[in-house]
């Protein structure tokens, strides 16, 4: 019998109308067996999401503030939709619990948590399907790592014996019992997790976009949808700034080549974007799959007299970053010039430091950081052994009056990478995405 793992974005669950359209697209498909929900999102634009709202919480807690008015907004949210469903599911005795776990000093990861957990026995009481708590199901290592091999056993043998079953996303627990959550967007990944462990045929991942869309709507108007992307071109594209789906969460389902299916809550008869392994269609040359960038990278420059012939010289630089803890993100090199591309945000705190050991460790010429600069990533399985795409892009580039500060382009032939700087940022998609609409 097949089985499909359905997760549901915090704007699909945000009140009981839209717990109305859940419970009907489950109702729709009986091989819709494990539901996986967020916390309820937003329900207009200014609105709190519930996750915002307990974290909020746990602050005041830890500040020494009562915070029972803050924790009463968040139960009136869902008593509305308890009441509006008609359903009889008390949640008296879990606020008490969550009231008194705040001020013995609960964690913020287990104040964020229970947006889920509380949205999962509503929903499993709506549907009249069983709760089953993630945290014991998803087990991170007391180091903070998810625990596959152990997460994905219990899975397997907890929820493998249970017809159906809804089990909260976003959190796991730590050895110790204590809970943890995966980083913001989680539900995604307890989502790809479950369907792994009950080895699904189908990841389907409802929210309020009718799929992945070629390039960011905030930059490009009207931008296409696209109906079917790789597994690695999607990791490209989330990795680069694309939002629709957690980026950890391709890895599991991946694994075990399950197809994820992108769908709309709200237009469920739209066809949304399948992400599969592979797919064998031959006119992707000459297209691009999509383009997705991010601000807020900086250059460290290094220029050094015949570095070409000093052994160990990118060796060094890399130590450097290694001791800082410092990722890079990409490492052009000319003849006697080295590059480090990496994020801002590890520069800033260590700006002198790192001149300071970069000069100790390979005695450059001369070495600069320079900030505000953008990455833009045009990805497309269609680049592989097919000529003209680099030329297309730089084109389009050209065109657009823009200066390309940086090129990379990955061995796999799916992705290439270009730098900008960040005033240039939103005409550079623009102008890429026009070349190739
Ligand atoms: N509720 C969490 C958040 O707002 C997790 C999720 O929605 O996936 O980030």
């Amino acid at each position: 019998m097949s089985t499909k793992v359905v997760k549901f974005g915090g704007s699909s669950l945000a009140d009981a109308q839209q717990f109305r359209k859940v419970i009907d697209i489950i109702r729709a498909d009986e091989t819709r067996r494990f539901v996986v929900p967020s916390a309820p999102g937003k329900r207009f634009a200014g609105d709190e999401k519930v996750t915002d709202m307990l974290y909020a919480c746990h602050r005041q807690a830890q500040a020494g503030e009562d915070c029972t008015a803050a924790l009463e907004k968040i139960r009136a949210r869902y008593q509305e939709i308890i009441d509006e469903l008609g359903l009889s599911t008390d949640l008296t005795g879990e606020f008490d619990t969550i009231s008194q776990m705040l001020a013995k000093g609960a964690n913020a990861d287990y104040a964020a948590s229970r947006g889920e957990y509380l949205n999962g026995i509503v929903l499993a009481d709506a549907l009249g399907y069983p709760f089953v708590d993630a945290a014991k199901l998803v087990k991170f290592q007391q180091n903070g790592n998810l625990d596959n091999q152990l997460t994905y056993n219990l899975i397997k043998n907890i929820l493998g014996d249970m017809g159906r079953a809804v089990i909260p996303g976003f959190y796991g627990a730590l050895p110790d019992g204590k809970v943890k959550t995966f980083s913001r967007g989680g539900s995604d990944i307890s989502g790809s997790l479950v369907a792994w462990g009950v080895q699904a045929d189908l990841y389907e991942n409802w929210t309020d976009v009718s799929g992945v869309l070629m390039a960011d709507p905030r930059i490009v108007k009207n931008a296409k949808k696209i109906d079917v992307i790789t597994y690695m071109e999607l990791r490209e594209l989330s990795y680069m700034g694309a939002t629709v789906l957690h980026e950890d969460a391709i890895f599991p389902v991946r694994m075990a080549g399950i197809p994820i299916h992108i769908k709309n809550t709200n237009r469920p008869q739209d066809v949304g974007t399948l992400i599969v392994a592979q797919t064998d269609d031959s006119d992707a040359a000459g297209h691009i799959t999509g383009v997705a960038g991010r601000k807020g990278f900086s250059f460290i420059n290094l220029e050094k007299d015949m570095m070409n012939s000093e052994i160990g010289f990118g060796y060094r630089v890399l130590g450097v970053l290694a001791k800082h803890g410092v990722s890079f993100e990409h490492l052009p090199t000319g003849i006697d010039t080295l590059t480090v591309v990496l994020e801002s945000a590890y520069v800033q705190p260590l700006r002198h430091q790192l001149i300071e050991d970069l000069c100790a460790a390979v005695n450059p010429d001369s070495v600069a950081i320079e900030d505000g600069m953008a990455l833009i990533a045009t990805v497309g399985r269609g680049m592989v052994k097919n000529k003209g795409t680099a030329a297309r892009i730089f084109e389009a580039l050209t065109e657009a009056g823009i200066n390309i500060r940086m090129i990379d382009q990955g061995s796999s032939e799916m992705n290439i990478i270009i730098g900008v700087e960040e005033s240039d940022f939103e005409n550079a998609i623009a102008a890429i995405y026009q070349k190739f609409a």
